[in-house]
């Protein structure tokens, strides 16, 4: 037995032993636990899971234990993901933080900021909200004017004084800080006169305001900044870095994306539901051979997703560069989720499209606002088109 094998079946014991069996059935948007100065659990279930991971470290399994985290190697930490997986447990915090800003935070935050800011998503005790997209700077993120003016004290902190606005920010009204791009420069070329800064949403001058769609309330937000105080301190990496880092954050939420449809969505659940609905033959084969053919094609685009996603993990733990494959990975997922979806709600017809109400179970209406969700992950974190010209630039090298 290899220490590997050991560790393994140390996880495989303590999971067997600690993850409740209603943590380990696929979870809803409504079941999920965000990290919060508000967090909040539905269940006794969720707030065991939430704890005992907690107390592991593993809510990033991989962070040095110094911040909170797990301390574990690249190789022990997919062990646990497997291990994790082949019993479906679930992730027991949802925190940006955790999936984004912290591996930013590793590589270019100092020593204090680590301490301020990743001990506390490792307890699970603080929301953050991602403020990028501006009303004239969405896949052109470069030309963001929120402007952050430095102005010195006597005796005091220095400060940047934030001004302008973001828009299309998820749950920026439930969100304790924001990590933000703001230029500190409007002189020199666009993408270098910006900057990574730390708000804290509860800094005086800084308005949210929900944004209803058309169809009703949403997650999203309008976050406004008037004179907003943000003491130097709160800046990640150097002024002008922004742009920098702001990319390789941007990696980071194309490569968690791939986890929020899998948790948000799980495909195997909402193909139950589906096949409710479809006609079969007596051998239990699906009578409607166009379906049939279609139905395999998704599942085996899913199976081909699957064993990519493990060769660019093993190229990630080998340190190579994945920034080109993370690209693909994110396209690729996400219009292939849109496909999933279109064909579930077309087998089931009238049954997928139910809003609300008791003549649909439960699972009928996760599954319509799934399907419609899967829409919005092919913009979020790069449109689908952005993604094709990062490929084509970075990836084909074909002339722009
Ligand atoms: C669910 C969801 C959550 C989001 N959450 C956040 C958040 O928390 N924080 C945040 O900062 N932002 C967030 N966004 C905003 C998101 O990053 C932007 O919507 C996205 O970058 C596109 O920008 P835009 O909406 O301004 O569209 P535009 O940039 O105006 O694009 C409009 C259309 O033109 C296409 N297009 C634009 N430029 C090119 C080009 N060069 N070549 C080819 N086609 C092009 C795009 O693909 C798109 O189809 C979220 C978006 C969604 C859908």
């Amino acid at each position: 037995m290899t220490e590997l094998d050991d560790f393994k079946q140390e996880v495989a014991t303590w999971l067997d032993g600690n993850c409740p069996p209603s943590m380990r059935r696929p979870i809803t948007t409504e079941e999920m636990v965000w990290g919060s100065s508000r967090l909040q659990f539905q269940t006794e279930d969720q707030k065991l899971w939430f704890e005992r991971m907690r107390e592991r470290g593993w809510f990033a399994p991989s962070w040095p234990k110094e911040y909170g985290g797990g301390g574990l190697n690249p190789k022990q930490n997919r062990v646990l993901e497997t291990e994790m997986a082949k019993r479906g447990c679930r992730q027991p915090q949802y925190n940006l933080g955790v999936w984004m800003l912290g591996p930013v935070l590793l590589e270019a935050g100092t020593h204090e900021q680590k301490l301020e800011h990743l001990v506390p998503m490792m307890k699970g005790q603080r929301r953050w909200c991602q403020g990028f997209s501006e009303p004239n700077a969405g896949s052109d993120l470069a030309s963001l004017k929120t402007s952050a003016r430095l102005e010195k004290s006597e005796g005091g902190e220095d400060c940047y004084v934030v001004n302008g606005g973001k828009i299309w920010t998820s749950d920026g009204d439930k969100a304790d800080w924001m990590y933000a791009l703001v230029r500190t420069d409007s002189s020199s070329k666009k993408q270098n006169g910006i900057s990574f800064l730390l708000i804290d949403m509860k800094s005086p001058g800084v308005t949210v305001k929900p944004i209803e769609l058309i169809s009703g309330k949403s997650s999203f937000c309008q976050v406004f900044f008037d004179e907003v105080r943000v003491p130097v301190r709160q800046l990640v990496g150097k002024e002008g870095e922004g742009w920098t880092l702001g990319k390789k954050l941007l990696q980071h939420e194309r490569a968690a994306m791939s986890k929020f449809t899998e948790g948000g969505a799980p495909s195997a659940d909402a193909l139950a539901v589906t096949l409710q609905y479809v006609d079969r033959d007596a051998d239990g084969k699906l009578e409607d051979a166009a379906l049939r053919q279609r139905l395999a094609g998704v599942l085996m685009d899913a199976q081909s997703f699957t064993l990519t996603h493990r060769r660019v993990t093993e190229m990630a733990l080998a340190r190579k560069d994945v920034s080109g494959p993370g690209s693909i990975m994110k396209l690729v997922q996400t219009e292939q989720e849109v496909t999933k979806y279109e064909l579930l709600e077309q087998a089931m017809g009238l049954r997928g499209l139910g809003w609300d109400g008791e003549d649909f179970s439960a699972e009928e209406l996760d599954l319509c606002r799934t399907w419609l969700r899967t829409k919005t992950y092919t913009i979020a974190g790069g449109s689908s088109e952005v993604q094709l010209n990062i490929i084509a630039k970075r990836v084909l090298d074909l002339p722009a």
